[in-house]
């Protein structure tokens, strides 16, 4: 029953409540022993939440004091509002009314260091503040989301049944984890954006090159990504993938995807993991050809000025149809595991930077449901993490390594027959790269680092000797050690 009753009845209360926050009220209203408390900036969205929802027994609160005096202490609140300011306007009314040894949850998408700055703000007052990364969009936060609260451990103790509660179950265990301290969720979530940014551009090329190259219609690639999704490819994006492909344009009665603006929108998540990656010098480089080709598609000034440079390209022939598609899928499939590994990569320089104790076969595990990315394989990171919690790099692990090397042919030729062909495949061709100069014995780097020493004296290390270095490149040509020179 709805009640406007003040009285501290509620155990969790959520502000905000656009289409995720009435989303997750509902979830957690619908879950045994929850009591929730709701309010919103504009009393409309309150209205339309307790009015079509009954059965949720919402206390709805018309202001802050109504919304803490509504909640058992300690007080627990969820804030689902607009990430940025929005947020810090909630959190600024919040600890008015709030407690010391009361929780707030900020379930937006933050950026990490934002939630680093108000995590120690708020923790100043007494009150625990909680950055929760929440995935799933509007389906998942309503049936189960996967949610990576970062925060103290004494504010997981509270939160743990409540969030457990409400998120996805992968294999009979809810996909929530406590990810680290402060910013640790937010980062978390933010990595997790900037992989799905990788997964969605690699399917867009593997579409194009199956369209263009292998002459298929949307209808027939669709047939090709439902079956992919029935083994190791097996995911969400690659399961909505074959559904985008098949919807028909009520209009005009072409495929959807023939009347879509070929122009794709950013919320900003990818970029700011190729941004914190840049910082912390780890190369995300499948996900930023991924936010680098939405960029470039959204540039229909530049593209119109382009689009009579000639292509210099030759006809792509494809002999076997079937040898062509698997050809694919393979490359698809070790582009894939690439961005996965980078993205764990910039995990462990995040945790490292901000000393956050963050268990990447946990993160793994509750990706397997409820977000965006979630997919089959994530149980053998699960597993490669088990085996090898130092693991250095994704790639490595026994499964990986072995599912890479079956792809490379594959991949060598799907990478070189679009380049040859003219058709971009900006994060097959960088991942492939990625991956042969991660493997290789020497790199140019040795050329580069001659470079800097000759314009800059940047100094350079050698091979055969311990020291620093620095050659007269003009004059004798000689090199000496670099204290030498100080
Ligand atoms: P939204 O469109 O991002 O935000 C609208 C909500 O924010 C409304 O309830 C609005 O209140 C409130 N708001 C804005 N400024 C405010 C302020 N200064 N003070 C108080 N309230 C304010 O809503 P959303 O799409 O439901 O997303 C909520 C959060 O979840 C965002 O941080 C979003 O990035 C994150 N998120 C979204 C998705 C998704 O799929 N949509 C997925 C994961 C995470 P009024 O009604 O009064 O305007």
């Amino acid at each position: 029953m709805t009640s406007t009753a003040p009285s501290p009845v509620a155990n969790i209360g959520v502000v905000g409540l656009a289409v995720m926050g009435s989303n997750l009220a509902r979830n957690l209203a619908s879950r045994e022993g929850n009591t929730v408390a709701v309010y919103n900036r504009s009393w409309e969205k309150t209205e339309t939440l307790i009015t079509e929802h009954p059965e949720a027994g919402f206390v709805a609160t018309k202001d802050y004091t109504e919304f803490a005096a509504a909640l058992q202490k300690p007080r627990t609140a969820l804030i689902m509002v607009q990430a940025g300011r929005g947020t810090d306007a909630v959190i600024d009314e919040l600890v008015q009314v709030f407690e010391p040894g009361d929780i707030i949850v900020d379930g937006g998408n933050a950026l990490f260091a934002d939630t680093i700055r108000r995590e120690a703000a708020v923790r100043a007052t007494g009150i625990n503040f909680v950055g929760a990364g929440i995935s799933g969009g509007e389906e998942g936060a309503l049936n189960g989301p996967s949610i990576m609260p970062g925060g103290s451990a004494e504010a997981w103790v509270t939160l743990k049944p409540i969030l457990e509660s409400i998120a996805a179950v992968a294999e009979g265990e809810p996909c929530v984890t406590h990810v680290g301290t402060d910013g640790a969720g937010h980062f978390v979530k933010m990595i997790h954006n900037g992989i799905e940014y990788a997964d969605m551009q690699l399917i867009a090329e593997g579409y194009d090159l199956l369209r263009r190259v292998g002459g298929l219609t949307p209808a027939e690639i669709a047939d090709v990504f439902a079956e992919w999704n029935t083994g190791e490819l097996e995911s969400y994006l690659i399961e909505i993938t074959a559904e985008v492909l098949r919807q028909v344009d009520a209009t005009t009665g072409k495929p959807l995807v023939d009347v879509i603006l070929d122009q794709a929108g950013a919320k900003g998540t990818g970029a700011w993991t190729v941004q914190t990656a840049l910082d912390l010098g780890v190369p995300v480089s499948g996900i930023a050809e991924a936010v680098f080709a939405r960029s470039l598609s959204s540039n229909p000034t530049q593209r119109a000025a382009a689009a009579s440079l000639p292509a210099g390209a030759e006809e792509w022939q494809v002999a076997d149809r079937d040898a062509f598609i698997e050809d694919v899928r393979r490359a698809l499939y070790a582009s894939k595991i690439i961005a996965y590994s980078q993205g764990f990569d910039a995990i462990v320089a995040g945790a490292q930077q901000y000393e956050w104790d963050i268990k990447k076969g946990e993160i793994a595990r509750i990706w397997r449901a409820g977000c965006i990315i979630r997919a089959r394989f994530l149980n053998h990171i699960t597993e490669a993490y088990a085996s090898d919690p130092d693991l250095v790099a994704l790639i490595t692990a026994p499964y990986f390594a072995d599912a890479v090397a079956s792809a490379l042919p594959a991949w060598r030729r799907v990478v070189a027959g679009s380049a040859l062909a003219g058709i971009p495949a900006p994060a097959f061709a960088s991942s492939l790269a990625y991956y042969d100069g991660l493997r290789a014995e020497r790199l140019p780097a040795a050329l580069v680092q001659g470079q800097r020493d000759f314009f800059g004296a940047h100094t350079y290390k050698r091979v055969d000797r311990e020291g620093t270095f620095h050659t007269l490149w003009s004059g004798d040509r000689s090199e000496i050690s670099a204290e030498d020179t100080h």
